[in-house]
Protein backbone atom coordinates (compact mmCIF):
# COMPACT_ATOMS: atom_id res chain seq x y z
CA UNK A 1 0.00 0.00 0.00
CA UNK A 2 1.07 3.39 -0.64
CA UNK A 3 0.95 5.48 2.31
CA UNK A 4 1.49 9.17 3.17
CA UNK A 5 1.56 10.00 6.98
CA UNK A 6 1.24 14.35 7.80
CA UNK A 7 0.96 15.85 11.26
CA UNK A 8 2.67 18.19 13.51
CA UNK A 9 5.71 17.11 15.71
CA UNK A 10 3.78 15.94 18.81
CA UNK A 11 1.06 13.91 17.00
CA UNK A 12 3.13 10.73 17.96
CA UNK A 13 3.76 10.49 14.19
CA UNK A 14 6.78 8.40 14.45
CA UNK A 15 4.76 6.14 16.57
CA UNK A 16 1.96 5.32 13.89
CA UNK A 17 4.74 4.89 11.73
CA UNK A 18 6.51 2.77 13.41
CA UNK A 19 3.50 0.61 13.56
CA UNK A 20 2.47 1.22 9.92
CA UNK A 21 5.68 -0.19 8.96
CA UNK A 22 5.45 -3.27 10.92
CA UNK A 23 2.72 -4.16 9.74
CA UNK A 24 2.67 -3.37 6.65
CA UNK A 25 6.11 -4.60 5.83
CA UNK A 26 6.83 -1.58 3.44
CA UNK A 27 10.05 0.88 3.47
CA UNK A 28 10.04 4.27 5.66
CA UNK A 29 10.65 6.65 2.70
CA UNK A 30 11.78 10.23 4.40
CA UNK A 31 13.38 12.48 2.11
CA UNK A 32 16.12 13.33 4.86
CA UNK A 33 17.54 9.84 4.67
CA UNK A 34 17.15 9.85 0.96
CA UNK A 35 19.54 13.39 1.05
CA UNK A 36 22.00 11.43 3.66
CA UNK A 37 22.20 8.06 1.18
CA UNK A 38 22.45 9.58 -1.68
CA UNK A 39 25.27 11.73 -0.79
CA UNK A 40 27.17 9.30 1.55
CA UNK A 41 27.02 6.99 -1.81
CA UNK A 42 28.38 9.75 -3.77
CA UNK A 43 24.88 9.65 -6.34
CA UNK A 44 24.63 12.24 -9.41
CA UNK A 45 21.80 13.16 -7.29
CA UNK A 46 23.71 13.46 -4.23
CA UNK A 47 26.99 15.54 -5.37
CA UNK A 48 23.84 18.12 -7.11
CA UNK A 49 21.58 18.03 -4.04
CA UNK A 50 25.02 18.89 -1.69
CA UNK A 51 26.03 21.73 -3.59
CA UNK A 52 23.06 23.56 -2.91
CA UNK A 53 23.06 22.70 0.46
CA UNK A 54 27.14 23.79 1.30
CA UNK A 55 25.96 27.19 -0.40
CA UNK A 56 23.07 27.36 1.77
CA UNK A 57 20.29 26.78 -0.89
CA UNK A 58 16.95 25.18 -0.97
CA UNK A 59 17.68 21.72 -2.86
CA UNK A 60 15.45 22.58 -6.26
CA UNK A 61 12.38 19.99 -6.41
CA UNK A 62 13.21 18.77 -9.62
CA UNK A 63 16.32 16.91 -7.36
CA UNK A 64 14.15 16.24 -4.93
CA UNK A 65 11.76 14.17 -6.88
CA UNK A 66 14.47 12.22 -8.83
CA UNK A 67 15.36 11.05 -5.58
CA UNK A 68 12.43 9.53 -4.64
CA UNK A 69 11.93 7.97 -7.94
CA UNK A 70 14.97 6.13 -7.55
CA UNK A 71 14.23 5.24 -4.96
CA UNK A 72 10.88 3.90 -4.77
CA UNK A 73 11.83 1.96 -8.32
CA UNK A 74 13.82 -0.12 -5.57
CA UNK A 75 13.00 -3.57 -5.23
CA UNK A 76 11.96 -2.94 -1.01
CA UNK A 77 8.97 -0.66 -2.53
CA UNK A 78 6.86 -3.42 -4.19
CA UNK A 79 4.31 -3.93 -2.05
CA UNK A 80 4.39 0.24 -1.20
CA UNK A 81 5.59 2.87 0.78
CA UNK A 82 5.34 5.19 3.69
CA UNK A 83 6.38 8.48 2.97
CA UNK A 84 7.19 11.19 4.97
CA UNK A 85 8.01 14.34 5.13
CA UNK A 86 7.29 14.55 1.22
CA UNK A 87 5.72 16.28 -0.74
CA UNK A 88 5.75 19.33 1.51
CA UNK A 89 4.51 22.15 -1.39
CA UNK A 90 1.74 21.94 -3.93
CA UNK A 91 4.53 22.19 -6.72
CA UNK A 92 5.96 19.27 -4.68
CA UNK A 93 2.61 16.98 -4.55
CA UNK A 94 2.09 18.13 -8.34
CA UNK A 95 5.60 16.72 -9.57
CA UNK A 96 5.30 13.58 -7.55
CA UNK A 97 1.55 12.76 -8.71
CA UNK A 98 2.91 12.83 -12.17
CA UNK A 99 6.14 10.70 -11.30
CA UNK A 100 4.34 8.47 -8.88
CA UNK A 101 1.89 7.73 -11.97
CA UNK A 102 4.92 6.93 -14.22
CA UNK A 103 5.75 3.91 -12.43
CA UNK A 104 2.40 3.17 -11.15
CA UNK A 105 2.81 3.77 -7.33
CA UNK A 106 0.47 6.59 -6.43
CA UNK A 107 -0.23 7.21 -3.12
CA UNK A 108 -3.32 5.96 -2.12
CA UNK A 109 -4.42 7.30 1.26
CA UNK A 110 -3.36 10.34 2.99
CA UNK A 111 -3.16 9.72 7.17
CA UNK A 112 -3.46 13.02 8.43
CA UNK A 113 -2.65 13.19 12.55
CA UNK A 114 -4.49 16.24 14.29
CA UNK A 115 -3.96 17.75 17.78
CA UNK A 116 -6.16 19.43 19.25
CA UNK A 117 -4.18 22.69 20.40
CA UNK A 118 -5.32 22.44 24.11
CA UNK A 119 -4.78 18.52 24.58
CA UNK A 120 -1.64 18.90 22.95
CA UNK A 121 -0.73 22.08 25.12
CA UNK A 122 -1.00 20.07 28.09
CA UNK A 123 0.92 16.60 27.06
CA UNK A 124 3.99 19.56 26.14
CA UNK A 125 3.88 22.04 29.16
CA UNK A 126 3.85 19.65 32.18
CA UNK A 127 7.19 17.95 30.24
CA UNK A 128 10.44 17.72 31.78
CA UNK A 129 13.29 16.22 30.79
CA UNK A 130 16.55 14.96 32.59
CA UNK A 131 19.49 17.04 31.64
CA UNK A 132 21.87 14.21 32.17
CA UNK A 133 20.17 10.76 31.35
CA UNK A 134 17.44 12.02 28.75
CA UNK A 135 14.27 10.88 30.97
CA UNK A 136 11.30 12.37 30.21
CA UNK A 137 8.81 12.92 33.00
CA UNK A 138 4.97 15.09 32.96
CA UNK A 139 3.97 16.95 36.11
CA UNK A 140 0.88 15.15 36.06
CA UNK A 141 0.68 11.77 33.60
CA UNK A 142 4.35 10.60 34.97
CA UNK A 143 6.05 12.57 37.29
CA UNK A 144 9.09 11.77 39.02
CA UNK A 145 9.11 10.35 42.31
CA UNK A 146 10.88 13.69 43.71
CA UNK A 147 9.37 17.00 42.03
CA UNK A 148 12.17 17.94 40.35
CA UNK A 149 14.84 15.13 40.17
CA UNK A 150 15.54 12.49 37.82
CA UNK A 151 14.19 9.14 39.10
CA UNK A 152 16.86 7.35 37.21
CA UNK A 153 20.33 9.79 38.01
CA UNK A 154 19.04 11.68 40.22
CA UNK A 155 19.78 14.94 38.12
CA UNK A 156 17.86 18.03 38.27
CA UNK A 157 14.89 17.48 35.30
CA UNK A 158 14.36 20.82 33.04
CA UNK A 159 11.65 22.24 30.76
CA UNK A 160 12.96 22.65 27.85
CA UNK A 161 12.12 26.28 26.71
CA UNK A 162 10.39 25.91 23.26
CA UNK A 163 7.74 23.54 25.79
CA UNK A 164 5.84 26.56 26.08
CA UNK A 165 1.69 27.26 24.55
CA UNK A 166 3.02 30.57 23.06
CA UNK A 167 5.94 27.91 20.86
CA UNK A 168 3.54 25.24 20.66
CA UNK A 169 0.95 28.07 19.18
CA UNK A 170 3.55 29.16 16.74
CA UNK A 171 5.05 25.61 15.76
CA UNK A 172 1.12 24.70 15.03
CA UNK A 173 0.48 27.32 13.57
CA UNK A 174 3.50 26.90 10.86
CA UNK A 175 2.63 23.68 10.05
CA UNK A 176 -0.80 23.86 9.23
CA UNK A 177 0.01 26.93 7.00
CA UNK A 178 3.16 24.68 5.21
CA UNK A 179 0.53 21.45 4.99
CA UNK A 180 -2.40 23.21 3.68
CA UNK A 181 -2.14 23.20 0.23
CA UNK A 182 -0.67 19.64 0.20
CA UNK A 183 -3.76 18.77 2.44
CA UNK A 184 -6.46 20.59 -0.12
CA UNK A 185 -4.37 18.95 -3.13
CA UNK A 186 -5.22 15.35 -1.75
CA UNK A 187 -8.29 15.98 -0.34
CA UNK A 188 -9.94 17.05 -3.17
CA UNK A 189 -8.87 13.89 -4.49
CA UNK A 190 -10.51 12.00 -2.01
CA UNK A 191 -7.29 10.68 -0.46
CA UNK A 192 -7.07 12.40 3.37
CA UNK A 193 -8.53 10.55 6.24
CA UNK A 194 -8.20 12.50 9.46
CA UNK A 195 -7.39 11.26 12.62
CA UNK A 196 -7.46 12.55 16.10
CA UNK A 197 -4.25 12.21 17.53
CA UNK A 198 -5.03 13.61 21.06
CA UNK A 199 -6.07 10.29 22.27
CA UNK A 200 -4.25 7.11 23.65
CA UNK A 201 -1.75 5.35 21.28
CA UNK A 202 -4.16 1.84 21.22
CA UNK A 203 -6.68 4.68 20.56
CA UNK A 204 -5.17 6.00 17.46
CA UNK A 205 -3.58 3.09 15.94
CA UNK A 206 -7.05 1.53 15.97
CA UNK A 207 -8.78 4.33 13.77
CA UNK A 208 -5.33 4.63 11.74
CA UNK A 209 -5.10 0.43 11.22
CA UNK A 210 -9.06 1.41 10.33
CA UNK A 211 -8.49 3.30 7.83
CA UNK A 212 -5.75 1.68 6.11
CA UNK A 213 -7.87 -1.65 6.06
CA UNK A 214 -10.70 0.30 4.11
CA UNK A 215 -7.90 1.19 1.51
CA UNK A 216 -6.98 -2.14 0.90
ZN1 LIG B 1 18.40 11.28 34.67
Amino acid sequence: MNILIMGPAGSGKGTMSAKILESFKIPHISTGDMFRANIKEGTELGKKAQEYMNAGKLVPDEITVAMVADRLKQPDCQAGYLLDGYPRTLVQAKSFENLSKEIAKPVEVVINLVVEFEALADRITGRRMCKNCGAIYHVRNHPSQVEGICDVCGSPLIQRADDTEEQLRVRLDEHEKNTKPVLDYYREKGLVVDINATRSIDEVWNDVAAALENVK
